[in-house]
Parts: C-alpha cells; structure tokens; sequence
C-alpha cells in the first residue's frame, strides 16, 4: 500500500483519527460515499504477516516466542503493587509493556509503557500503535448487544437508556456480518441476536458434554462466534478463508487475515476506492476549532518519528482513537470557546468509564477422555461462548446485569491445566495423558457505567511526544465484586453438573482493564446535559464532530464490544455522509 503525503493546503471533507475497529470502519464507509478522506494513525505501518508469524513454531524461535532479554511485561502482582508510570523498580529493562505484550511477536504492535506513560488508580491499559490498532491482535469474539443491553435502565432502574433500539442497528450489524465474516450458529436468543453467519467450527467432546448438561439448567453453551470469514469474502483480495490452522492460540493475530484485522478488513479497499490518503506515524495533538464558529476545523499533529508538528484542515473530524485516547484527545482540545474540552460542555467527557471484569474461572478435565489419543482441538479460532443467564427473566438478589464465559477444552500446542508434577518420563507420560482432557471457562461480567469511575489529564505528566498523559479515577465497585463471586460459584457448579474433575476454581478478580474492552467516555445520549454524543456519535455541542469508537456507548454489557462499534460507526457514518451533503454541518 502506498501512504499518500498529506496535502496541507488541502481542506479533506473528512478527518479520521485512529486506524483501529472505528477509524477503519469510518474510512470503509466514508470512502464508499465518495467523500474525500484523511486517515492519521499515530503508530507505524508494521509489516504484520512478519510480525506475526503465525505458523512459526517454538523452536524456531530464539527466545521459544517469549519477549527479548531486554525487555519486560508487567505481571499481575507488577500491576497490584507498583504504581503507573512504572518508574523505579524496572531499570533494567529497556522496553516495559503491558501484560499482553508478552511474546516476541507482539513486541512491535504494543506499545512501550515508559513512552507512553499513565498515572492514577492501577489500570492495565493495553495499547496498540500501529495501522489496525488492536484488531491486530484481537480476540475475534464477534457478539451483539440487544435491547437488554440498550434498554437496560428499564429493566433494574440503574443508569441510563441508549437512545437507540435494537431495531436502530440491527441492519448495521448485517452489513458488517457481510462485509467482515464471522463464524457461529443461530440460538434465537433475545438478550444475544444471531448475526448472518458464515460456516460454523465444531464443539468437541468436552464441550458437547457441557453444553448438553447446561441445557439441562436452561443455560446455553454456542460455538466462539468469531470474527472470522471461514467462507472467504469475494469482495476483498485481501483476505484468506480461515484454514483452521490453530494458531488463534497464540494471542497474536492471524497472517493471513481471516481473522477481521481493520487494515486488510477495511483500509486497504478504501484506498483502493482513491478516496483515502493515509499518513501513520501521525499523532494528533489537538483538535482545532474555528474562533468564529467554534466548530471543528482540523487537527494538529506531531510526526511520531521527526516530532515536527502539522496542521490539516477537513469539513469534519471524526475521533476513533479508542475510547481511552479518544477522551483524551477531547480533553487536550481547549479552547476559548470550549474551554472545558471539546465537546465537553455537559463535563461528562472522561466520565461513565465502563468495561468488563475478569478473573473468576474453572479448569478441568473431562475424565472419560484421559489417556484418550491427541484430537485436533485447536484447529478452529475459538472454542465456546456460555451465554448470560443472570437477570434476564429472574432478579438476582445480589447484583444487577450479567455475565458470560469463554472457554475451550481439548488438546493444543502447549498442554494445558494438566496440574502434572514431577520430572522424567513419568512426567510426560502424565502430561501427554490429560492433556486432551483438559476443559476450562472464565467469566466476563459488566461492569456498572458510573460517573466517579472517571479519566482526566495529568497535570504534571507527559508522553514523549510531550501530550499530557491520561489519570485514572477507576475502581470496580460492590455490584461487580458479588457479581464475580457469583461467578466463581456458577462456575464450579456448572462444572460439577457436566461430570468433570475440578483441577482449580479461581475467585481471584484480575487488575482494572485486564478485560481491554473500554467504554463510555464520551456516552451518547438524547439530554445535552447529561451526555456527550447524540445517537449519531455526533457531538451535541459541535456539529461536525463525531466520536465514533466506545466512547459512546452508554453501558457495557458483558458481550464483547467491537462487533458493536463497527456497526454503530457504520450508521453514524452514513448519517454524517448524507448530512453534509445537504450542508448541514
Ligand atoms: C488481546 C486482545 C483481545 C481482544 N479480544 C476481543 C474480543 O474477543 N472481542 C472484542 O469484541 N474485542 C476484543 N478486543 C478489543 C478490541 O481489539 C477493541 O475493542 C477494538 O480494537 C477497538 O477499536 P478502536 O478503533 O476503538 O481502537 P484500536 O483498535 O485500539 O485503534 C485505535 C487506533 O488509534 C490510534 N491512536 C490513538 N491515539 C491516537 C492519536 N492521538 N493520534 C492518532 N492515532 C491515534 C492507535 O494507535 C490505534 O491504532 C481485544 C483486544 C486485545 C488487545
Ligand atoms: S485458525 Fe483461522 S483465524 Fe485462527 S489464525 Fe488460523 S487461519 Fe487465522
């Protein structure tokens, strides 16, 4: 792909900030209507299939896939007992990155901690800067919301409505199930809506024995929905039909792209369009106001490289640098007109952060297949998805909202939860005997959208391009910490029901932002007052501004969030297309 210069001189019709999940998805769309476009991405463009060489086994690797001598991944406790921005404590490794940046094929895509330094509450902020993001790297579980989720106030009293329907992005959620790929099988479920799937992967033996006793409770075990095409996409030449090849595993992305990645998904077509120029090593500093209108004129950004500082002017801006970096940006953005932030006249921008806690867990083994041969198990981009099944027809006495798990069982590249000790070939042979026994789940849960739970600037610190840098205000509170015992029991019972052998039950809650799904910073919403975005993700104080990633999302839902921002970007952008055609921004 060739990255076109940015015209200085030029007024884009449109700005996009950020080349994740929503800023592709806002070039894909924006660039389908014609409209001229400019993508800033504050990271490199990586030559990904050489970062993540997928299919490289351990021992061709010098360090067995771990990260390089010199560098260092915080762990658990590092992120319980030591304070952002990590500074004593850590000298001797010359990178510091977040937990995810464990293995040596991540060590390019995540970013530096001490670049890209944070303060305040501990938070595990996990962060990409490169062309895609995240969605390089991510996950793949491709859910939708539903109005259990949208409508949610109406049904326990806490928060706020969306003021959106199901109805509203239901044929959005369609076009990106078309147009992206994803792999699963239709449950007519109300509180999790079918997408338009494309072939689905199997359960295994395991995994069918859980399920079927789950039916039993009325619980409901699915395949991984994954945003995956696993049919192939004849519109885009740029993406390969999942092989199944197992390599899901390895938190580290997919080289041949059948795992949705927003650079193949999305940014390539839309150069193809000849709409978008693209310029990475961009970091925005600031969104620029007209002083007569106070409305958005442009951006200022600083080259990640030279750190020379530019100017660029577009008709729109339109923010997706993920919900964190997004708030950030709006908050950097003063001026005489808004001297609060852009877009902050409600003073809600920052506040309402939600996301998912993590932790509670089971591992077993499904002891009928013990001492059984190896079967293909990881040959698939995911294993199971068991369903919310708190608050929906009954009130939990405890804790309002849900909770769903991921899990997988079976054999894979490194055995797992095979609890084996000892050495030799008495060892082995106890590996190699439970290894494709093994079963295990852990739960995400939503967490609580509340206005204290808050991100603001540091006053004092500043990254290495000299931005201030993000402060967290952000705890779990009372609802989150029962609802994860719940989960901690509903776990090992569910367990107990399918027969299998318990090797371990955990409680333990992971750090604030183990989860990477953030959400609500800037939260949409119909009051001016009490929000920051109107259900277009257009800004109620500044018309032609949009903040299309999950920042707008009035909750969090314990489904995964990406599918949803996708689509919710995608009707906000066609909106934002039609209304500046007719003048209207
Ligand atoms: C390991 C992992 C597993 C995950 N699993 C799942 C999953 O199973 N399901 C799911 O739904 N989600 C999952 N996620 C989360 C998913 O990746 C995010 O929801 C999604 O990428 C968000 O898209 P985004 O565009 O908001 O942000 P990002 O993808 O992070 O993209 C934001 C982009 O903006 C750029 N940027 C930031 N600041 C600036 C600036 N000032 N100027 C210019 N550019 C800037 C960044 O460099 C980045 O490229 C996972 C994430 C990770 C890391
Ligand atoms: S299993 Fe499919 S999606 Fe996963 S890495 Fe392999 S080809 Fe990609």
């Amino acid at each position: 792909m060739v990255e076109s210069e940015v015209n200085l001189a030029k007024t884009y019709d449109a700005i996009v900030i950020g080349s994740g999940a929503a800023g592709g998805m806002a070039a894909h769309v924006l660039t389908s209507h014609g409209l001229q476009v400019l993508l800033l991405e504050a990271g490199k463009k990586l030559p990904i299939e050489k970062e993540l060489r997928s299919m490289e086994w351990p021992y061709d690797n010098p360090y067995r896939g771990q990260l390089p001598p010199d560098s260092h991944s915080l762990s658990f406790n590092e992120y319980t007992i030591r304070n952002p921005p990590y500074g004593p404590g850590f000298e001797k490794a010359k990178h510091l990155k977040s937990y995810i940046g464990s293995s040596d094929y991540l060590k390019n895509i995540v970013v530096d901690e001490r670049e890209n330094p944070f303060t305040g509450t501990n938070y595990a902020w996990v962060r990409a800067r490169c062309l895609g993001g995240k969605t390089n790297i991510w996950g793949r579980l491709a859910l939708r919301l539903s109005d259990y989720d949208f409508k949610a106030k109406d049904r326990d009293g806490f928060g706020e409505n969306w003021p959106i329907s199901y109805s509203d992005i239901a044929p959005y959620y369609d076009k990106v199930d078309l147009y992206l790929g994803i792999t699963g099988v239709k449950e007519n479920l109300p509180y999790l809506p079918d997408s338009i799937f494309q072939r689905p992967t199997k359960l295994n033996c395991a995994e069918v024995t859980l399920k079927d006793s789950l039916a039993k409770m009325g619980r409901v075990l699915t395949q991984y929905r994954a945003g995956v095409t696993t049919d192939g996409l004849k519109h885009n030449k740029y993406r390969s039909r999942c092989y199944g090849r197992g390599a899901c595993e390895r938190k580290g992305g997919c080289d041949i792209h059948a795992a949705f990645d927003s650079p193949t998904g999305l940014i390539y077509p839309a150069m193809d369009t000849g709409n978008l120029a693209l310029r990475t090593n961009a970091v925005v500093r600031e969104i620029t106001v007209d002083p007569q209108t106070g409305k958005a004129s442009g951006v200022r950004f600083i080259d990640n490289q030279t750190m020379k500082d530019y100017v660029v002017h577009a008709k729109v801006v339109i923010v997706a640098a993920s919900t964190l970096e997004s708030a950030r940006l709006l908050l950097l953005s003063k001026s005489r007109q808004h001297p609060n932030g852009l877009a902050n006249s409600s003073g809600h921008v920052g506040h309402n952060f939600c996301e998912h806690i993590m932790g509670p867990g089971v591992a077993g083994r499904a002891k009928n297949l013990v001492g059984k041969p190896s079967t293909l198990d990881d040959g698939r981009p995911g294993g199971f998805y068991l369903t919310r099944f708190r608050n929906l027809a009954e009130k939990h006495p405890k804790f309002i909202r849900g909770y769903g798990f991921e899990g997988g069982s079976g054999s894979t590249m490194f055995p797992r939860g095979t609890d084996a000790h000892g050495f030799g070939a008495a060892f082995k042979e106890e590996v190699r005997k439970n290894q494709g026994a093994f079963v295990g789940m852990g739960a995400f849960g939503e967490v609580l959208a509340r206005y204290e739970n808050y991100v603001d600037l540091d006053p004092f610190v500043k990254d290495k391009w000299g931005i201030p840098a993000l402060r967290f205000h952000y705890k779990f509170g009372d609802n989150e910490h029962r609802m994860a015992e719940d989960m901690k029991e509903t776990a090992q019972e569910m367990f107990e029901a399918a027969g299998f052998e318990i090797v371990n039950v955990s409680g333990r809650v992971l750090t604030e932002g183990w989860s990477i799904h953030e959400m609500g910073t800037a939260r949409m919403g119909s009051d001016p007052k009490t929000s920051v975005l109107n259900q277009f993700q257009q800004s109620h104080d500044v018309k032609n501004l949009f903040v299309v990633d999950g920042s707008a999302f009035v909750n969090a839902s314990c489904q995964n969030p990406t599918w949803t921002i996708m689509s919710l970007c995608w009707r906000s952008c066609d909106y934002l297309a039609d209304e500046l055609k007719k003048g209207n921004l």
